[in-house]
């Protein structure tokens, strides 16, 4: 499922298989390597392969990373043969930035154009006293389909490359410079479209970039991908990187997650839960698991649940992430009243289990969880498929107060 980690620089490969003609012919012209993203080991040895010492990555990583700069021409410390040399077989390429307009609470969007550009995903920046938390996506939409995610509504069509993933971060970095912002993003989280375990050579490229102090020298801990518990590949995690581990619970019942995150049926919460386990046993520190809870009036919401859930994670190090729904177009669930949530909150903190309330943000520029939407050449009949569901439940003489008759 994943594409090549040569990409042709000026002309990316369409995803769609009816491309490829003219994506070969693209290919002869020019296929540069795109070296954004290119964790350091392996960009030294790219340099090493063309008869260079391999702290050359060293200096191209300064230059990528902490200075913004994406053309070779002004990388004055690399002599003028190498960086001719490096402009004809390589290339330094970040997905275009749209701007949303700034959320009323701060909060920040970008479409972003990715593959042949007429995909876009969604990148949102969250500043808060103190930090700023970059959300990314690593998919063209989503190859799951939860109930209540918009993304998942519009389809799939597939992986994002390293340099799409890291070039959110990269790209928004440079706007922020331009602007004379003096922030800096503090936090990564996986938690925008798509899922990160699904996509998981590029978003283990990416994290080691985003960890790497000639990266951008995020702590391991402040990058956090988010599953909706692809087990085998949390099992995996550990051993390949020291990033943060976020899973999308949302009940404490197969039954009821089933139905929630169609996921649950190939791995179930046990298995889900042992994996987390044997993540936590793998990195050996004092680390926990986040466990994302997004909370649906009359749904998941009742004490009953917060009860099974306090007793479900009573033997696992974790804390909890309570989200008041988002709701978007056609969503059919329904946002908690704050009462609620409140007492859902009581019940777990009672019950020894840290649990936070995850502020609402940018929701009036559909920059929240669960929200972002971007535009998918949907390979999956999916997004046909709800809109058809979504028409027939708006459909005059169809619609619950049945007022406007059929022409
Ligand atoms: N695929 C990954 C990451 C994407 S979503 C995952 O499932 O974890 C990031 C979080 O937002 C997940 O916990 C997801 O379940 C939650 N979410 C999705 N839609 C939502 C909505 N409409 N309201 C609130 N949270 C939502």
């Amino acid at each position: 499922m994943s594409r090549p980690l040569t990409r042709v620089a000026q002309h990316p490969p369409p995803r769609s298989p009816e491309g490829a003609g003219a994506d070969s012919e693209a290919a002869a012209v020019d296929a540069r390597v795109n070296l954004l993203g290119m964790p350091r080991t392996e960009l030294e040895r790219f340099f090493v392969g063309l008869g260079e010492k391999p702290w050359r990555a060293k200096q191209l990583m300064k230059w990528m990373y902490h200075a913004g700069v994406g053309e070779f021409g002004a990388m004055t410390d690399i002599s003028r043969t190498l960086r001719a040399r490096l402009a004809e077989i390589a290339c330094i390429e970040a997905p275009e930035l749209t701007p949303f307009p700034t959320a009323a609470d701060g909060t920040r969007k970008w479409s972003v154009a990715v593959g042949d550009g007429s995909e876009q995903v969604e990148a949102v920046l969250i500043p808060e006293a103190g930090r700023a938390t970059l959300c990314i996506s690593s998919q063209v939409g989503c190859i799951l389909d939860c109930a209540f995610c918009a993304t998942g509504k519009q389809g799939f069509n597939g992986n994002l490359s390293r340099a799409e993933i890291v070039g959110q971060a990269w790209a928004a970095r440079r706007e922020l410079a331009a602007e004379g912002s003096s922030r800096g993003i503090t936090n990564i989280v996986f938690m925008g479209m798509g899922e990160p375990l699904y996509n998981f050579d590029a978003v283990m490229d990416a994290a080691s970039v985003f960890a790497d102090d000639l990266g951008f020298g995020i702590s391991r801990r402040r990058v956090t991908i988010s599953t909706a518990g692809v087990v085998p590949r949390i099992r995996e995690l550990a051993s390949r990187s020291e990033v943060s581990l976020a899973v999308s619970l949302h009940a404490a019942n197969d039954e009821l997650r089933s139905r929630l995150v169609p996921l649950n049926r190939k791995y179930p919460i046990d298995e889900l839960l042992d994996a987390c386990r044997e993540w936590l046993n793998q990195l050996g520190d004092r680390r926990s698991v986040t466990i994302e809870y997004t909370l649906m009036e009359g749904v998941n919401d009742q004490i009953t649940h917060a009860v099974q859930l306090a007793e479900l994670l009573r033997d696992l190090r974790c804390k909890v992430n309570l989200i008041p729904f988002n709701p978007f177009a056609g969503s059919e669930f329904v946002r908690p009243s704050m009462r609620r949530v409140r007492a859902f909150q009581t019940h777990l903190l009672n019950a020894g289990i840290p649990t936070m309330l995850r502020t609402t943000r940018g929701d009036d520029i559909t920059a929240a969880c669960g929200q972002l939407v971007g535009q998918v050449r949907d390979r999956t009949r999916r997004k046909a498929r709800h809109q058809a569901r979504r028409l027939i439940a708006v459909e005059p003489g169809r619609t619950r107060s049945g007022s406007a008759a059929p022409p």
